[in-house]
């Protein structure tokens, strides 16, 4: 072992009117070897890209129930496995419905609160060390970048679904602290909302199941994909509905604690797939409910 520190990342945040090499020299560099996460929205737009259902785009094309984009292609940039969308020489098989973060790479985009942020991570521009050749074409300004990547809809679409995911905590939050189940002593509850937070994200579709993993990940919209606002709603609308269909009446501490299990187990799977990390979400909704008189 040599004694050389460790470089710790760097996280760099931009301002939308700096200029960069922001250019892409289409050698598919970026389609290799990298996480792509789906909101359920974005499923749909690939499903449409392809000409397949969204089952089936998402049954042969995605991972843990439709969250990732699945990289089982042939290797490629540093043999690594490409994308199951790239076609080698011709690129991205489904550009129109790429999803944000294809759009947006090399940058990142985070919210917290009011305040947006693009941003990417380490000390230097990362799309040039798999494309150095971007020096020499044209920069762009980051909101021009954005702009021509089409990519409004997709961070409308990103936005809302964090809003579903916050609906979906909240739900589990009144079936635990306004129903009585608090009030009861229980400390079940919490102990299964952080054991969801702590499992990968194969266990946790696992134990929410196939069907509310098809409600989350593929609902049966009609339409919507013009219109990320009203698809979010609309699918959020129809996850309530099914949570009020399933728990029975509820007049049991079992039944409210395991609907507010599954609201939250459902919240934590979709955070992922919006880029979030389950253990963190789920020790900060675990501490407000502490604060709100809920035992651990
Ligand atoms: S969806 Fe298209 S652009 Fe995104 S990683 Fe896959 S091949 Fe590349």
């Amino acid at each position: 072992m040599s004694g050389r520190p460790k470089v710790m990342p760097v996280t760099t945040k931009l301002t939308l009117t700096e200029i960069l090499p922001l250019t892409c020299s289409r050698s598919g560099t970026c389609c290799h070897g990298k996480t792509v996460r789906l909101n359920p929205w974005e499923l749909a737009c690939l499903a449409e890209a392809k000409g397949l259902t969204r089952r089936a785009f998402r049954d042969q094309f995605c991972d843990f129930g439709g969250i990732q984009l699945r990289f089982d292609g042939a290797p490629g940039w540093r043999q690594q496995p490409a994308c199951s969308q790239y076609v080698p020489d011709l690129g991205c098989s489904v550009h129109s419905g790429r999803p944000l973060a294809c759009r947006l790479y090399p940058l990142g985009r985070q919210r917290q609160g009011d305040e947006l942020y693009y941003l990417y991570e380490g000390s230097e521009f990362p799309c040039l060390e798999g494309c150095p050749e971007v020096f020499d074409l044209p920069r762009s300004s980051v909101a021009a970048y954005i702009e021509a990547q089409d990519a409004k809809r997709f961070e409308v679409a990103q936005d809302e679904y964090l809003e579903v995911m916050q609906g979906l905590a909240d739900s589990a939050f009144a079936f635990l602290l306004e129903s009585g189940l608090a009030e009861s002593g229980d400390r079940q509850t919490l102990r299964l909302w952080r054991e969801m937070g702590g499992e990968g994200p194969e266990q946790l579709r696992d134990r929410l199941g196939p069907g509310w993993i098809d409600l989350l990940m593929i609902p049966e919209l009609a339409d919507g994909l013009h219109d990320p606002t009203a698809f979010s709603r609309h699918h959020h609308d129809l996850l309530l509905l099914k949570a009020q269909g399933s728990f029975g009446t509820l007049d049991t501490i079992a039944d409210l604690r395991k609907a507010s299990v599954v609201l939250m187990g459902l919240a934590l799977h979709l955070g992922r797939g919006l880029g979030a990390d389950p253990a963190e979400l789920a020790e900060r909704w675990i501490r407000i409910a502490k604060e709100h008189g809920a035992l651990d």
